[in-house]
């Protein structure tokens, strides 16, 4: 029984193709951003080793249960933290979407360290212990870097982190609890992203970037398998997915485009890329119909998704564009207003890039943009408690009621200001 059927990696823009051990990060002939790699499986063994029957009759809980369709060979390597298998499930209350739309969400803020991250930890870091990697390091907004520190510190190996210092508190705060070595760069997300290339070089370190790493994507991809699994071993018409740098966006498509070619899905869903209007590079580029993006300047309440120059930008673009979906920008304040019926009213508290999804719902069924009665999944990519500041504006229409500790007073208040209901 083989653990794993990757066996060869490709060049997305030049279609080279490698051994699986061959490369660890890029193409060389075309260098970072355009010689991002897809890892490749040996179909004929997956078909008699994956599928429906096989996974009814699986009891792990975790994106291991798909481990012949992941890019590690040695099961002896994952590290031994649970990731994957969040809820999917019905959202029927009444958030801003066409009322005849089946709703989904598909709840990835539950995971070890709050984000959607762990999934590309998860195989990163075991292909680090495969590789007998001596250290790791990432680049990261914040929840890329608490997710390598959470599993860095069980595996016990050092990691070394660089990460914007105007990243939300929490997030930092995770990443130091954990015992990472943090460097708070004094410049943007894609400064650091170029001192952890540079560091990883020069040291010697396992990198778990972005884009660079083609293992990351590989982790994403358990999202749509768990979909497709949740949902009855079928796939949904639709899912929006918050875009940065495109990594996540890229892997829903890799996860959707290995089950049509193994023959267990009709057609991949339509992907739906959501981008801050203040960071939508990729946005740009799939409206201008371009194959690439120029750096733009950026300025967005959504840090996680908040990058000049995207990273993974040909495999987002490829995603959206295969699948015959779209990519829909949304302002800080439509992100703030999601956030807030999302907490208000269905129960899930996200930190702003997650409320992206629900954003773009929002604004697409304003203009019409989707079928009033499709089968829609959103995806919440991580906690509302990773960044206070944004939480806090986003529940500034709800603000407490001070009392001194006495029933008179608290009588008086409530007489005075009768719940404002909520937004
Ligand atoms: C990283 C991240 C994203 C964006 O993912 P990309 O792969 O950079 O496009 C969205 N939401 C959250 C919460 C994230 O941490
Ligand atoms: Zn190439």
């Amino acid at each position: 029984m083989r653990f794993s059927f990757a066996e060869g990696l490709r060049c997305v823009t030049c279609g080279t193709t490698y051994g699986f051990d061959e490369l660890m990060y890029t193409c060389p002939g075309c260098g970072p951003i355009a010689g991002t790699l897809d890892v490749l499986y040996d179909k004929g063994g997956l078909a008699a080793s994956f599928g429906p029957e096989i996974l009814q009759r699986r009891t792990d809980p975790t994106i291991w249960r798909y481990h012949e369709i992941l890019p590690i060979h040695d099961a002896a390597a994952v590290v031994p933290i649970p990731v994957g298998m969040t809820p999917l499930y019905r959202l029927e209350c009444d958030i801003g979407a066409s009322p005849g739309m089946r709703l989904f969400v598909k709840d990835d803020t539950r995971h070890p360290s709050g984000s959607a991250k762990d999934r590309a930890t998860a195989v990163g870091l075991a292909r680090a212990r495969e590789v007998g990697a001596a250290a790791v390091a990432a680049a990261s907004t914040g929840n890329a870097a608490s997710s390598l520190a959470t599993f860095a510190a069980r595996a016990a190996l050092p990691c070394y982190v660089f990460a914007p210092a105007s990243a939300p508190a929490a997030k930092l705060i995770q990443i130091r609890a954990h015992g990472a070595i943090l460097f708070a760069v004094d410049g943007t997300y894609d400064q650091a992203f170029d001192l952890c290339t540079e560091a990883c070089r020069r040291m010697g370190i396992y990198n778990r970037s972005t884009a660079i790493n083609p293992l990351l994507g590989e982790g994403k991809k358990t999202i749509s398998l768990e979909i497709w699994e949740q949902l009855g071993f079928r796939a949904p018409e639709t899912i929006l997915v918050p875009v940065g740098d495109g990594c996540i966006v890229g892997g829903v498509y890799k996860g959707f485009r290995d089950l049509l070619d193994l023959g267990l899905i009709e057609r991949v869903p339509k992907i739906v890329g959501v981008q801050a209007a203040g960071s939508a590079a990729i946005a740009t580029a799939w409206q201008r119909q371009s194959d690439r993006c120029t750096p733009v300047d950026v300025r967005t309440v959504a840090d996680s998704i908040s990058v000049s120059m995207p990273r993974d930008q040909v495999k987002a673009l490829r995603a959206i564009r295969a699948s015959g979906g779209c990519f829909i920008t949304v302002s800080d304040e439509a992100i703030l207003d999601a956030m807030a019926a999302l907490a208000s009213r269905a129960g899930i508290f996200v930190e702003p890039a997650a409320a992206a999804p629900l954003a773009g719902l929002r604004e697409a069924c304003l203009t019409g943009g989707f079928g009033q009665d499709e089968e829609v999944v959103l995806l919440h990519t991580g906690h509302g408690l990773k960044d206070i500041d944004s939480a806090r504006r986003a529940a500034s229409w709800n603000e407490p009621l001070t009392v001194s500790p006495e029933w008179d007073e608290v009588a008086r208040v409530l007489a005075e200001r009768l719940p404002k209901g909520s937004k």
